[in-house]
């Protein structure tokens, strides 16, 4: 396998841009040219392959190192970025200045793939095994719909741990928020605004709604904190309803975005907030859009001890921490696969208008997974 830079700067210069519910999916858009790249590059190292489709040109890949081991460690990436617009540095031309790698996907999360890819790839070509079975799968949709993980637990993923690629800065994160977006709406009936009691005013239908779910966001942050992720929370975060200013509105729309705690589920959630919206009229939750659930697992389990000593080998120094955003990992959690997200770059630089990846770290992330499958 080429040098772990070449193998980057390729995979920045195949565009993987999650369409985010958008429907053009194809030109630059979608996973599928990169997942054949992953799926042939896998395949040039011997390992064998499965690739198939999530939703159409949106594939997952996943590769199997057998080696009859007891135990199998997975080592998961997604394959897709966030859209490119506004970057002022050149999305997909992988541009090397100053140690650092710069384009779309470069720290989230193509970084992470390119370090466990080169990791196993490499120890293979050298005729060596790895000391447990390896699945190494590149994942659709996370930066969206986490449904290209959903897929892979839907297929009966069988691991008995998981890293999950992610910019923590080589940190391990053992601990993280689920999210759960849906929209709230209400119905009212039409009418002349000269003639209000003849309708039924959807807006004011809604401003108890939000109202209610404002008392409810204040509770749920009175909620005792969990020590490292604090309380769960809840937003209003867009509002649209009515058609013009002389028709009393028959509708209006909100959408919420509740962050919840590891173990809290979509139901649970939902139903403490039907709860604080009883006695108020005339709404209905559609179903949730984005469903992803937190995780948590303990500082003792054993892919925190093994990955923490890999850390410690090649830096000398471990972190471990929780993180405020949302990964694959809470699926595999939920699936009983124990899950910690790790990977090169800086999650402040996730999405940005000039993305890079520190190739010094890079190179440290695949030490650490060599050391982590061989030691
Ligand atoms: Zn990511």
């Amino acid at each position: 396998m080429d040098s772990i830079v070449d193998l980057l700067r390729e995979l920045v210069a195949i565009p993987s841009i999650n369409p985010m519910g958008k429907t053009e999916a194809s030109g630059k858009f979608c996973e599928k040219d990169l997942a054949e790249f992953v799926a042939a590059a896998m395949k040039r190292c011997s390992i064998d392959v499965e690739m198939y489709d999530v939703s159409p040109n949106r594939p997952n890949v996943v590769g199997f190192v057998d080696v009859k081991a007891e135990r199998t460690l997975m080592l998961e990436a997604h394959l897709d970025t966030v859209f490119v617009d506004g970057m002022t540095v050149d999305p997909f031309a992988a541009t090397i200045e100053h140690g650092r790698l710069y384009g779309r996907g470069s720290c989230d999360t193509k970084g992470a793939l390119a370090a466990f890819m080169h990791a196993v790839c490499t120890l293979l070509k050298e005729g060596k095994k790895p000391k447990y079975n390896i699945i190494l799968a590149a994942v659709a949709d996370e930066e969206f719909g986490f449904t290209g993980a959903e897929a892979l637990v839907a297929r009966g993923l069988k691991a008995d741990a998981a890293i999950v690629g992610e910019p923590t800065e080589l940190h391990i994160v053992r601990a993280h928020k689920g999210v759960l977006r849906w929209k709230v709406r209400t119905a009212g009936l039409a009418s002349h605004s000269a003639y209000p009691s003849r309708g039924r005013n959807a807006i004011y239908s809604m401003a108890q709604v939000v109202t209610h779910l404002q008392e409810h966001a204040h509770w749920l942050q009175s909620l005792p904190p969990h020590p490292l992720l604090g309380s769960p929370s809840l937003n209003v975060g867009t509002i649209e309803g009515g058609q013009v200013v002389n028709i009393v509105p028959d509708r209006c729309v909100i959408e919420v975005d509740r962050r919840m705690m590891p173990g809290e589920t979509a139901a649970d959630a939902l139903r403490l907030v039907k709860e604080a919206l009883a006695g108020v009229p005339d709404w209905e939750f559609d179903e949730p859009y984005l469903s992803a659930a937190g995780m948590e697992v303990a500082p003792d389990a054993s892919i925190v001890t093994m990955l923490s000593d890999a850390v410690a080998h090649v830096l000398g120094n471990v972190v471990v921490e929780s993180a405020h955003y949302g990964t694959d990992a809470g699926q595999y959690n939920r699936a009983g696969v124990p899950s910690v997200v790790f990977g090169p770059g800086n999650i402040a630089q996730a999405h940005t208008a000039g993305e890079f990846i520190d190739i010094t770290q890079l190179e440290q992330a695949s030490k650490i997974v060599t050391r982590l499958i061989t030691a």
